[in-house]
C-alpha cells in the first residue's frame, strides 16, 4: 500500500508528508489496512520498525468518524507501560491530528502530577493515551468515562506483563464497551504474553515482522 491510497482525509495525507513519512515501512504496510477493515490485530513490532504510526493511523480515522453521541467522549484509548513511551505516542499523534478537528489528545501517566491531567479531561478529548496505573486512578475519580470508546491498543503486551500491569489493563478494558477494536502490539509474543492476547482479542489478525 501507499499512503495515497488508503482513502486518508487530506488533512491526514498532508500531515503524513508534514512528519516527512513518505512511505509506510513493513508493519505500516501490513496493519494498516487490517486496522482500517476494523478486525483485531495482535502485530509482533518492536521499537523503530513504526509500529506506533501503524497503530495509530487506524485510531485516527476510526476517531474521525463521527456517530454524534461520542463528540464530547473519548473514542480511543492507547495503553503503554511508561511513561516515556505515552509521550513519544503522545507526540506522534500530535502530528497525524494536527488541524483536523475535535481531536484533542490527553496523555494520562503516572510520575507527573495528577491536577493538570485532571484539567485537561474537563475539554473534549478524542484520543487517551494512558499507563494503567494513573488511569485506573483517573478512572476511580470518575474525571473520565471510557463507556464510548471503540477503538484500543494496548502496545508492548509482553512489557506490561513484565512490569506486572497484566490485572490493571485488564481492570481498565472492564470498563470499555463489549463492542471494540483492539490492536496489540509486542516485541516478542512468549506463552504468557500469548495468554493475555488471548483475553483482549476476538479473532485477531497477526502480523509479524
Ligand atoms: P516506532 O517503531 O513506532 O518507535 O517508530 C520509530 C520511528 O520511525 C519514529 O521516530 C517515527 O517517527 C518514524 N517513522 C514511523 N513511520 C515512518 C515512515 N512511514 N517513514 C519514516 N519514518 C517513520
Amino acid at each position: 500500500i501507499e499512503f495515497e491510497h488508503c482513502g486518508f482525509p487530506a488533512t491526514l495525507r498532508s500531515n503524513l508528508k508534514k512528519a516527512g513519512y513518505e512511505a509506510p515501512t513493513p508493519v505500516q504496510m501490513q496493519m494498516v489496512p487490517v486496522g482500517l477493515s476494523g478486525r483485531d490485530v495482535i502485530a509482533s513490532a518492536d521499537t523503530g520498525s513504526g509500529k506506533t504510526v501503524a497503530f495509530l493511523l487506524p485510531v485516527v480515522v476510526r476517531a474521525l468518524e463521527k456517530p454524534a453521541h461520542s463528540a464530547h467522549s473519548p473514542v480511543a484509548l492507547i495503553l503503554t507501560p511508561t511513561r516515556e513511551l505515552a509521550i513519544q505516542i503522545e507526540r506522534q499523534a500530535k502530528e497525524l491530528v494536527m488541524c483536523l478537528p475535535n481531536m484533542r489528545t490527553a496523555l494520562l501517566v503516572g510520575g507527573m502530577p495528577l491536577p493538570p491531567q485532571l484539567h485537561r479531561l474537563k475539554s473534549s478529548i478524542k484520543i487517551i493515551i494512558a499507563t494503567p496505573g494513573r488511569l485506573l486512578e483517573i478512572l476511580r475519580q470518575k474525571a473520565v468515562t471510557l463507556n464510548k470508546v471503540k477503538v484500543v491498543v494496548v502496545d508492548e503486551v509482553d512489557t506490561m506483563l513484565k512490569m506486572g500491569f497484566q490485572q490493571q489493563v485488564l481492570e481498565v478494558l472492564e470498563q470499555v464497551p463489549e463492542e471494540h477494536q483492539t490492536l496489540l502490539a509486542s516485541a516478542t509474543i512468549p506463552t504468557g504474553t500469548e495468554e493475555l492476547a488471548a483475553r483482549l482479542v476476538h479473532d485477531p489478525v497477526r502480523i509479524a515482522i
